[in-house]
């Protein structure tokens, strides 16, 4: 393992300040658009706006992350990522607001010596400390051994640890407040999907007969065993109904196509939502084939999770 640290910006005198947070918006607000590709088929589009909970520790990572970090209790958080992770950014500025410091572990020794990438500069901007690695040892990240070594390396070895993604237990019941937040008020509820964390969450805190619905935007078929094991983990079983629709990750993750980019500025013009491009325009596009495709019964209300907003 060769791992090397990036020292903090200057001026930053580390992750912890007095700052009292801002309160977050919660619930989220709902938001109803209206939409002909969604009335044409009798059904009501509304937007879940838990892109505005909080301006700087955005969407379903509000609801991850400040759990973990009350469960951190004032130890550092230690996670990982890639080169523009949104987990990363967002672990980053819950350190800052909230007062704990954070290391970042990347994917990618080579970035080490490069200019950093306007992901991995907001990261080190509130404070992350960032330690590139290679991607073998990123891979091995979980096993005992190799984790402790990378405690070791980043002087962290009382570090409080979030997966990568950051869907753990802790995550996942804090996203069960998601699908509460949402009874009564729509029959299905879409979500883009990473990790899945958020769906698990979401999809246990519904009331019977609402339905949860997944658009993962990797590709490779192996999330509903994932969600399913997150689910197991916080909550002892699989719980509340949901699915996943895998046709719209448009080649996998960050992958795009000018069909793609051409709906999400539509949306855009039509709606003024900043939409977001790697998760919420995969979820977006795909709600709107699926009403087209006749999926949802006329007489649906269908809710949009909007999980983030565009950077930068
Ligand atoms: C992280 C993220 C997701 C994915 O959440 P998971 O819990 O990993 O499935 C979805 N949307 C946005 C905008 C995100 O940043």
């Amino acid at each position: 393992m060769h791992g090397r640290l990036r020292a903090r910006s200057p001026g930053d005198n580390g992750a912890v300040t007095s700052r009292t947070p801002l309160p977050p918006r919660l619930p989220s607000p709902l938001q109803e658009v209206r939409d002909d590709r969604f009335e044409r088929h009798g059904l009501r589009l509304v937007l879940k706006r838990d892109d505005l909970i909080h301006p700087e520790l955005v969407g379903n990572k509000w609801r991850k992350l400040v759990p973990n970090v009350e469960a951190a209790r004032g130890r550092p958080l230690v996670t990982f990522g890639g080169a523009y992770s949104n987990h990363l950014r967002a672990t980053a500025a819950a350190g800052r607001i909230l007062g704990l410091p954070t290391t970042g572990v990347v994917r990618g020794e080579e970035l080490a010596d490069r200019p950093l990438n306007p992901s991995l500069a907001r990261c080190a901007a509130d404070g992350m400390r960032l330690h590139f690695v290679d991607r073998s040892t990123y891979r091995r990240k979980n096993e005992p051994e190799t984790l402790g070594t990378l405690l070791r390396a980043v002087g962290a070895e009382d570090a409080y640890v979030v997966p990568e993604g950051g869907s753990n237990s802790a995550a996942v019941r804090g996203c069960r407040v998601l699908g509460a937040e949402l009874r009564g008020l729509a029959e299905v509820v879409g979500v883009a999907c990473g990790t899945g964390g958020t769906l698990a969450g979401l999809a246990a805190g519904l009331a019977p007969g609402q339905r949860a619905l997944g658009v993962p935007v990797l590709r490779g078929g192996f999330l509903e065993g994932d969600v399913q094991a997150l689910q197991e983990r916080a909550f002892g079983g699989r719980t509340g109904s949901w699915s996943l629709d895998e046709r719209f990750h448009f080649g996998g993750y960050a992958r795009t196509t000018p069909e793609l980019d051409a709906f999400a500025e539509d949306f855009e013009d039509r709606h003024g939502l900043p939409v977001e491009r790697l998760y919420v325009a995969k979820l977006l596009y795909g709600l709107a084939a699926l009403a087209e495709e006749g999926a949802f019964a006329r007489g649906t209300t269908v809710a949009a999770v909007v999980t983030g907003r565009p950077f930068p």
